[in-house]
């Protein structure tokens, strides 16, 4: 299979996940200049590395800014990008490629997605406007905050938003069941922007990389975490030769995988929702990804990477403390990773914390929290005025497949 296929297809039809033939090697340190442009022909070997760093240049587009907090607990912001989530990176990655990929082939791509928060939003986002693509994106009705959905469900054009009465992992089963169908998947030329897709994925190695060099001695990550796509490509920029002195993946209440890295066997459940939305996964797919990068050798995986969870009050807590020791704002997902960086007994390294949403995307806790307004960027102003439309079905894999057949009648 080739790495265009990967991307066109999403997923493989055995129901497992792409992975690159080689992984990625990094030299260090970097050369001087541009990270995105030096990481992405590294990341995905088997394109053009011309258009890799086109592509890379395009999507990356966006800065990264490091923030001290408090002295050596830094904060990477990953959300500056059109929609306020880290997952704009990658599915601008992706936009940015796949019309180059599909062009041979001529034919529609119809990018289905699910999302726990702000998959959906960054992945229309990035498609909007891309003629011979069309994006449906699902998401949990009631599992998502009102700004999350207008980032959907306002945009129109070649965007599709299909809310589901059921939880993210409905929306995720059914995705999966939707590729799992050849026909179905060749009718509508189907792809997946999840974390599974490889596309979406690996630029994500981009900021880790880019922040590593900016220190000179390694530094510590904290991942706020819930399909592991993020985790999953810090890991792969570690694996490839980025110092650095370890990682923790930070959990909500959803800790499956917590419990496995402290050295429980790994058990999927369903998923409870949080105040932290966006990592309500129970059962995450990109963990096998992160055991074949470590070939499986579990106490490898566990060396590296410390699991640590914490509850909605212990989030809401550190949002307060946090801006009423620093007045730094942070929503609720980065508050989960910062809450797991003060648990650290003995690192001595610079901690860096992913910052991977907007506070203003959360505004109910976040306020609650600190007691006073955010300030809103103006997208999501914009956003506020304009008319919704969206299909609301079942979590019934038959009424999405009539849908996907509808629309495209
Ligand atoms: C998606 C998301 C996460 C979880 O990232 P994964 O790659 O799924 O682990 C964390 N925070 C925010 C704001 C997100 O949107």
């Amino acid at each position: 299979m080739s790495l265009a296929d990967a991307v066109l297809h999403g997923m493989p039809a055995d129901g497992g996940l792409f992975v690159p033939v080689r992984k990625p090697v990094f030299t260090w340190p970097p050369p001087e200049g541009s990270t995105a442009e030096w990481a992405a022909p590294r990341l995905i070997g088997d394109l053009d590395p011309k258009l890799m760093r086109s592509v890379a240049r395009e999507a990356c587009d966006i800065p990264f800014p490091l923030v001290e907090v408090e002295p050596d607990r830094f904060v990477l912001e990953l959300f500056h990008g059109p929609t306020h989530a880290f997952k704009d990176v990658g599915a601008r990655f992706m936009a940015a490629l796949v019309p180059q990929l599909a062009d041979a082939s001529n034919e529609l791509v119809t990018i289905l997605v699910a999302t726990s928060g702000d998959t959906g939003g960054a992945v229309a986002n990035a498609f909007l406007g891309r003629s011979g693509t069309r994006v449906v994106a699902l998401f949990p009705l009631e599992g998502v905050s009102e700004r999350q959905r207008r980032q959907m469900t306002t945009l129109g054009g070649n965007v599709g938003a299909v809310g589901v009465r059921g939880t993210f992992d409905d929306c995720q089963r059914m995705v999966k069941s939707c590729f799992a169908d050849d026909a179905l998947s060749a009718r509508h030329g189907l792809t997946s922007a999840n974390s599974i897709n490889i596309a979406r994925l690996l630029p994500q190695a981009i900021y880790y990389l880019d922040a590593a060099r900016r220190f000179d001695e390694p530094v510590h990550f904290v991942v706020p975490s819930g399909n592991l796509g993020n985790l999953c490509a810090g890991l792969i920029a570690a694996r490839g030769g980025m110092p650095h002195a370890g990682f923790t993946a930070a959990f909500n209440r959803n800790h499956g995988v917590a419990n496995y890295l402290q050295g429980a066997p790994f058990a999927p459940a369903s998923s409870v929702r949080t105040v932290s939305n966006a990592m309500d996964v129970g059962d995450p797919s990109n963990l096998e990804r992160i055991r074949w990068l470590y070939d499986g050798d579990d106490e490898a995986l566990r060396a590296h990477v410390r699991g640590v969870w914490i509850t909605d009050d212990e989030t809401v807590s550190t949002i307060e403390h946090v801006h009423r020791r620093s007045g730094y704002v942070m929503d609720p997902h980065t508050a989960v990773a910062y809450a797991a960086a003060s648990r650290h007994d003995g690192v001595s390294a610079p901690v860096v914390v992913l910052a991977t949403a907007h506070p203003a995307k959360f505004p109910d806790v976040v306020e609650d929290a600190i007691g006073e307004p955010v300030e809103i960027p103006r997208s999501i102003r914009d956003a506020r005025g304009r008319k919704e439309s969206m299909s609301v079905i079942a979590p019934d894999l038959g009424e999405l497949r009539a849908l996907l057949d509808g629309v495209s009648s």
